[in-house]
């Protein structure tokens, strides 16, 4: 199949561009390099050396998109997309809500013009809120609590209110939980702009001697040790869930939880990432972080039931990998 993949420069993009050539598909990436950089394009064609087309695109430019689905014989899109920092989203809501709902309505709009039925979307666990865990597809959403929360939960309602008008139409709503992690190659990963906010890229630079200590947001939740729990996943094994969800996707609305199923606290992590690596992490028990919830992880039974895919590297490898990229990687 042509998939059009949309921010597929960015992190979980460029890896699901890889899993997507590998299983003999060809990708079409649109990215407007908002948070991401042309020569992660260049690796991705260095890894897998054919099947890659680049456009540096704003998604939200119907015009642009529409030369797009002229130009090649599109056969299904992945919307990745979008603006992410939930913190970030409270400073700039126009800017997250614009860029997050008008790319998922232009992208929608032009798959009906030329007939694509195939779309896959990337939502987040942000959308079950503080529900008990673990977080199932069928709960009840719960209000998140940023504005990019809001729109992942709103994109999700769009999406499944066209499936409901075109029976023709088939989403998946791929709900990630924490992604981590790199390609083996050490090439690609993830590399955040400014100070990191999300806990793996935090260890690895602190690994790195770019920053000094991890702080540790709060170690009085009810969880096994106090710190905070998370389901974290190798962003190859998500990269491979696109994949399933794509090749099996049928008629109507799909939600699947893309995650391990197993929940991780921050200071497992970095003994973890002590253990896989031989680096210290020296860390400090700081405040709760605002808007954090204790427990986050996935019944990912689902997925493995309905697409037959399961996560399968560990937090080592995870972690091991994660370090591979950092210790490579030149701003
Ligand atoms: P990322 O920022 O690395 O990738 C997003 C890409 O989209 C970037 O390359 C950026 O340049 C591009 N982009 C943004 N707006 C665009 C626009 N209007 N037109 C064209 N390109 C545009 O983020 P990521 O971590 O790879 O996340 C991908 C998707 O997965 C996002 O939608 C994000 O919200 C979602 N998600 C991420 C996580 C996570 O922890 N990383 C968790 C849950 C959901
Ligand atoms: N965390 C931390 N220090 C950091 C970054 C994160 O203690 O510098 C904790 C955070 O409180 C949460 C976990 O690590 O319990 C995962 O945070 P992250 O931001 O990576 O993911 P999210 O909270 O969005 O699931």
């Amino acid at each position: 199949m042509n998939i059009l993949v949309t921010g597929g420069a960015g992190y979980i993009g460029s890896h699901t561009c890889i899993a997507l050539v590998k299983a003999g598909h060809s990708v079409i990436i649109a990215d407007n390099l908002s948070n991401s950089k042309s020569k992660t394009v260049m690796k991705i064609m260095d890894i897998v050396e054919e099947g890659v087309n680049f456009h540096k695109i704003d998604v939200t430019e119907e015009v642009a998109v529409e030369m797009i689905f002229r130009n090649y014989n599109i056969d299904g899109v992945i919307h990745f997309a979008g603006l992410k920092a939930a913190g970030e989203s409270v400073e700039k809501p126009i800017e997250y809500y614009y860029n997050n709902l008008v790319s998922t309505m232009v992208l929608t709009k032009v798959c009906q013009k030329y007939g694509v039925n195939r779309f896959v979307f990337s939502s987040s666990a942000t959308v079950y809120g503080d529900n008990n865990v673990p977080f199932v597809e069928n709960m009840e959403l719960l209000p998140t609590t940023n504005p990019y929360g809001e729109t992942k939960a709103m994109s999700e309602r769009i999406l499944t209110d066209i499936a409901n008008a075109n029976p023709l139409f088939s989403v998946a709503l791929l709900r990630y939980f924490n992604p981590v992690g790199a390609h083996e190659s050490g090439l690609i990963g993830e590399s955040p702009n400014g100070i990191p906010n999300n806990l793996m890229p935090y260890v690895t630079q602190v690994a790195k001697g770019k920053l000094e200590t991890l702080r540790v947001f709060g170690n009085d939740y009810p969880t096994v040790d106090g710190t905070g729990v998370r389901d974290y996943i190798h962003v190859l094994d998500l990269a491979e869930g696109h994949v399933a969800a794509l090749v099996n996707l049928t008629k109507g609305v799909h939600v699947y939880n893309l995650g391990t199923g197993k929940g991780t606290s921050v200071l497992e992590l970095v003994n973890a990432f002590e253990l896989a690596n031989g680096v210290g992490i020296p860390y400090e028990i700081v405040e709760r972080r605002h808007g954090d919830i204790a427990s986050c992880y996935a019944d990912a039974t689902k997925a493995k039931r309905e697409l037959g895919w399961v996560a399968k590297r560990d937090l080592i490898t995870m972690c091991r990998d994660a370090w591979r990229f950092e210790k490579n990687y030149k701003e």
